[in-house]
């Protein structure tokens, strides 16, 4: 606790995929050098673990319908830990500015009056094309790519036409759920039923699995391999090139 009342600085830390060396190196200096680390399920612990022993953790884990701290009630934790002096390491899984909710902690630690930076981090879409060899864009195959959240309000009503197909890829965040409503939506919008799918689950970690089939198959795929979170859905001809496939086999057998 600070004595002179000057607030400490939050700084939204993006701790990446899972695997630790794909932290940058600021990342890594302020978790290593953090007294208050304030993290999130989706970090690995291997990160966790690059904490100083003496450093105060605090979980803020959320699940899909399972929130244990409500978001307002995070905001808060931040704010105050800083305005009573403490300077917080507040760790995410990927990037703080992917559907890691960091604007809005950023806004309430403007409003009021703490200091923010904001550490970028590798995302989930980033770390899951160099882990399995897919790559995101290619001149032969998509020159455009999205990121969308597969769980979010009103996920029917959203307009997600011309996001998929020929020339593009898709990348479905937070979709294992609703991998159905997905498939039917996306088919419903005149995309192919054989357009190649393939899911990452762990990217970046040792566990990492990758799963590939046309999109008519994608809601059984997840089914019956039950498809567990973290993991992503990408839609799009990148997934089926022969390099992804033969980065994921050369992994295959090393493993
Ligand atoms: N800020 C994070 C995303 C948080 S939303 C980022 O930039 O990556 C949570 C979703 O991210 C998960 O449901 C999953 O879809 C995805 N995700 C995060 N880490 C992942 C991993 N290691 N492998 C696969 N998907 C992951």
């Amino acid at each position: 606790m600070a004595i002179s009342g000057k607030s400490g600085t939050v700084y939204l830390v993006g701790a990446g995929p899972g695997d630790p060396d794909l932290l940058t190196l600021r990342a890594a200096r302020l978790v290593m050098g953090a007294s208050l680390i304030v993290h999130d399920g989706l970090v690995d612990p291997a990160v966790l673990a690059m904490a100083r022993p003496a450093a105060r953790m605090i979980s803020v884990a959320k699940q899909r319908a399972r929130h244990t701290l409500p978001q307002d009630e995070i905001c808060a934790l931040l704010v105050r830990e800083a305005l009573a002096g403490n300077d917080v390491v507040r760790l995410k899984g990927g990037d703080p500015f992917i559907f890691g909710r960091g604007g809005e902690e950023a806004e309430a630690c403007r409003a009021a009056g703490v200091p923010v930076e904001i550490v970028p981090g590798v995302s989930a879409a980033n770390g899951a094309a160099a882990a399995t060899g897919i790559p995101l864009t290619h001149r032969d195959a998509a020159s455009i790519v999205s990121f969308v959240a597969g769980q979010c309000k009103g996920l029917t009503e959203q307009n997600w036409a011309g996001l998929a197909g020929k020339g593009r890829t898709l990348v479905i965040y937070m979709g294992v759920k609703t991998a159905p409503q997905i498939a039917e939506k996306l088919m419903a919008d005149g995309l192919s039923p054989d357009m190649p799918v393939a899911v990452v689950e762990n990217a970046a970690r040792a566990a990492m699995r990758v799963l590939r089939g046309p999109l008519a198959g994608l809601p059984d795929l997840v089914a019956r391999e039950r498809v567990k979170s973290p993991a992503l859905i990408i839609i799009g001809e990148v997934t089926a090139r022969e390099d992804a496939a033969l980065a994921i086999l050369a992994r295959e057998t090393v493993e």
